[in-house]
C-alpha cells in the first residue's frame, strides 16, 4: 500500500544543496495511516523503543534542477515519543542522550493545549452549525412568535456570513481557514 505518515518539523530545514525550507518528511517506518506526528508524538506502530531511525528529505526544487534532492535527517526515538528531528548522526545522539522530565512536561503541556484548542473549535463549528439551522428555521417559519425571534437575533450568524451568495460555504471557508490558523499543517488539508 502506499500509505505513510507525515513527520512536521518544529522548525523547517533547509535543504543542504539550495537552502529550500522543508518543513516535513514522508515516512513509512511507523504506523503508515496517514498520521501528522511532532516532536513529542507517541509514534505508533514503530519498532524502535529508543534510538535513531535515519530517514531522508526531499527536496522538490533541487529534483526539479537535476540536482541531489535526497538528504539524510535523523528521528530520535525515546520510549516510543519522537524526541527531535537532527540533521547529523551526532547531534542525534547527543539529543537522544539528553532527554529528560522537562522535556516530557513541555511535550505534555503541548498536547494540553492543543487539545484544549482543538475542543474550542469544535465548539464553534458545533455552534455556529446550529445558529445556521436555527437560521433556516426561521426563514421557513416567519410566523413564530417573540421568543424565537428573540432567539433567532441572539444565536444569529455573522451578517459577513449571513450576507454571503453562498452562507454554509463561506461559514465552511471560515472553518476550514481556522483549522490551519496557526500556521501548521494539521489533520487532512
Ligand atoms: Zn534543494
Amino acid at each position: 500500500m502506499g500509505l505513510f505518515d507525515t513527520i512536521h518539523f518544529p522548525k523547517p530545514i533547509p535543504c543542504p544543496e539550495c537552502g529550500e525550507e522543508i518543513s516535513s518528511v514522508q515516512t513509512k517506518d511507523f504506523d503508515c495511516l496517514m498520521g501528522n506526528y511532532y516532536v513529542g508524538s507517541v509514534l505508533r506502530g514503530g519498532s524502535i523503543l529508543k534510538g535513531i531511525v535515519t530517514e531522508e528529505i526531499w527536496c522538490e526544487k533541487c529534483f526539479e534542477a537535476k540536482r541531489e534532492s535526497r538528504h539524510p535527517i535523523y528521528l530520535v526515538v525515546w520510549n516510543s515519543i519522537l524526541a527531535g528531528i537532527e540533521t547529523t548522526e551526532g547531534a542525534a545522539e547527543q539529543r537522544l542522550s539528553a532527554v529528560d522530565r522537562l522535556d516530557l512536561v513541555g511535550w505534555l503541556d503541548e498536547a494540553q493545549r492543543s487539545a484544549a484548542d482543538w475542543r474550542g473549535r469544535f465548539f464553534q463549528l458545533l455552534g455556529d452549525i446550529e445558529k445556521w439551522h436555527m437560521h433556516l428555521a426561521h426563514q421557513t417559519n416567519p410566523e413564530e412568535g417573540e421568543g424565537g425571534k428573540r432567539m433567532a437575533a441572539i444565536f444569529k450568524l455573522s451578517d459577513e456570513i449571513l450576507q454571503a451568495q453562498d452562507p454554509l460555504g463561506a461559514l465552511i471557508a471560515q472553518h476550514r481557514e481556522n483549522a490551519k490558523r496557526d500556521g501548521k499543517p494539521r489533520g487532512w488539508w
